[in-house]
């Protein structure tokens, strides 16, 4: 974040004499208290000072980055997922094409009739099965997805940064974000690379005070 000259200059007065008091930071400033109060609030948010009743404000040594880094760890899967676009996996590899034109989608999640999840699909997944002569029309995508055990999922708790490792080890674009159910694994969500993208920009857009 971008810091205005007086808080810069709170934040030397506190690195120098803190732990001090508001007032004291004031008067240093020859400002009111009240005048500074907002300032002292968002660093106090922001992490580069702690405030600790009767003692006053002190330097909580972190940089920008530290402080970043730290916000970026606690986003959540369940804060930046999107709707997931699911297919049955009956359906013909020419209608999955059709639903992720439709849907402007890059991966499909494809369930059972009882809808657990049973694959994925993703664009080279459906191109592939294009080439040469087969018919699309009559191939039902269960032939041609990744399918069950082998889908990496993520779950609504987990941190944002663990399921973007995940995209980065798996080489892959998406992950669902699944609940799991007393008979198989129900598809909640979607989380891609512009899940991660969007939180990386409210980051540094100072989204996340
Ligand atoms: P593309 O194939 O269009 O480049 P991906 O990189 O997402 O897109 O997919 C690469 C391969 O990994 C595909 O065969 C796809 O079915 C598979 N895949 C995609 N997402 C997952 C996932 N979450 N778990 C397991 N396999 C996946």
């Amino acid at each position: 974040m971008e810091l205005s000259d007086r808080q810069e200059q709170i934040i030397q007065i506190v690195k120098d004499n803190g732990p001090i008091t508001g007032e004291h930071i004031a008067d240093r400033l020859n400002l009111t208290r009240a005048t500074l109060r907002p300032d002292l609030a968002i660093l106090t948010m922001a992490g580069f000072l702690d405030a600790r009743p009767r003692v006053g404000y002190f330097f909580t040594g972190k940089t920008g980055t530290e402080l970043l880094t730290e916000k970026l760890k606690k986003f959540k899967v369940e804060e930046y997922q999107s709707v997931p676009i699911v297919v049955e996996d009956n359906v013909s590899v020419y209608d999955a094409i059709c639903t992720m034109f439709l849907e402007d989608v890059g991966t499909l999640f494809v369930t059972d009739d009882q809808s657990h999840l049973t694959g994925v699909l993703s664009r080279k997944d459906l191109l592939r099965a294009s080439m040469g002569n087969q018919d699309i029309n009559s191939i039902p995508v269960h032939i041609i997805m990744t399918r069950m055990p082998n889908i990496t999922v993520c779950k609504q708790e987990d941190l944002l940064v663990d399921a973007a490792q995940q995209l980065i080890e798996k080489q892959i674009d998406g992950l669902p974000v699944i609940v799991p159910r007393e008979k198989g694994l129900e598809v909640i969500g979607r989380i891609t690379k512009t899940n991660i993208t969007k939180a990386l920009v409210e980051l540094a857009r100072d989204e996340h005070l």
